[in-house]
């Protein structure tokens, strides 16, 4: 008995998925698509508390992910996104309570322009004394709608407000809307960023891109327990390399651990189908017609174990 429970205990802690979450408001009932209430993220916080889950700094992970070394999978990272104001007067004094770190990104242009509903700079300053800040952008375009001149001029201008105003240069960088592509990530990557964050569903390891790092949204009344079961599916994707200019996608090719024989393949308004693998290769002809302008393909050894492509036509 002794040994299967630790067997148990060492299956749970050794496969070193870790989870970075992402909130927007706090107990703002008016904006229900992008709000926690304070009573479901008392919820959460317990959760983490009571199945043993660590809240730890952002840059605590994001340092193992540079290093390559495992992340313990009880590690859980909090973001916040966009700055709202209800994170100072609702959101905040829970992670004071909770004395829980966590990384807010601020869309500048509405801190600057005192936009109702977002945090001041002064906000932000005290804010700073409990977690760490990062950047999302001047102006919280669709960054594969504008050109790379003005994702470079609004990089520099969210840059040059941030430092004028907070004191120092963020480490970090968080996608509007959490699209991209992979020239959107080299031009930002050329600022130097120490990382940059998405907003994928899945875990993050040490096989995690540092420029790419995987968050997952919650909202409202989300299943916490669910969220902390998303594992990384080790592969290298081939095709898609991007969206598909005639919108139809004919296949997906990707490399994966040739051990594995079957695996479950989704696509945005197509849903999943099984799929079969031979010697480590996925080769599957698909010719499917692209429902949406944003559409995930995810290959998975089931929904939680999973490697998303995130495709936006441009
Ligand atoms: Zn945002």
């Amino acid at each position: 008995m002794k040994k299967l429970l630790f067997l148990l205990v060492l299956y749970t802690y050794s496969l070193s998925d870790s989870h970075i979450f992402v909130y927007h408001r706090f107990g703002d009932s008016k904006h229900s698509s992008t709000n926690t209430s304070l009573e479901q993220l008392k919820t959460q916080f317990e959760y983490f508390k009571k199945h043993n889950y660590k809240v730890v700094p952002l840059e605590d992970i994001l340092n193992k992910v540079r290093k390559k070394e495992d992340i313990p999978s009880n590690w859980v990272a909090l973001t916040i996104d966009d700055s709202f104001k209800s994170f100072y007067t609702n959101g905040l004094p829970l992670f004071k309570k909770y004395n829980y770190p966590f990384s807010i990104y601020v869309y500048i242009e509405a801190v600057q322009r005192n936009f109702k509903d977002f945090t001041s700079w002064d906000e932000l300053r005290e804010i700073n004394k409990y977690g760490t800040i990062g950047l999302h952008s001047y102006a919280h375009d669709h960054l594969l709608k504008i050109s790379n001149d003005e994702l470079i001029k609004d990089t520099k201008k969210a840059l040059e407000l941030f430092e004028k105003n907070l004191g120092f240069i963020p480490d970090t960088y968080v996608y509007p809307y959490g699209e991209y592509n992979q020239r959107i990530e080299d031009t930002i990557k050329s600022f130097g960023f120490k990382a940059v964050l998405n907003q994928s569903s899945g875990s993050v390891t040490k096989y995690s891109d540092v420029y790419d790092i995987n968050r997952i949204a919650l909202v409202g009344n989300t299943n916490i327990k669910h969220k902390l079961r998303y594992k990384t599916l080790r592969m290298d994707w081939i095709e898609p390399k991007s969206y598909p200019k005639d919108g139809i996608l004919t296949k997906v090719v990707a490399k994966v651990d040739p051990k594995i024989k079957k695996l479950k393949l989704y696509v945005t308004g197509h849903g999943w189908r099984d799929i079969k693998v031979k010697n480590g290769l996925v080769n599957e002809t698909l010719n499917v017609k692209l429902k949406r302008t944003r559409s995930r393909i995810i290959l998975g050894t089931d929904v939680f174990t999973i490697s998303t492509k995130l495709l936006i036509k441009n």
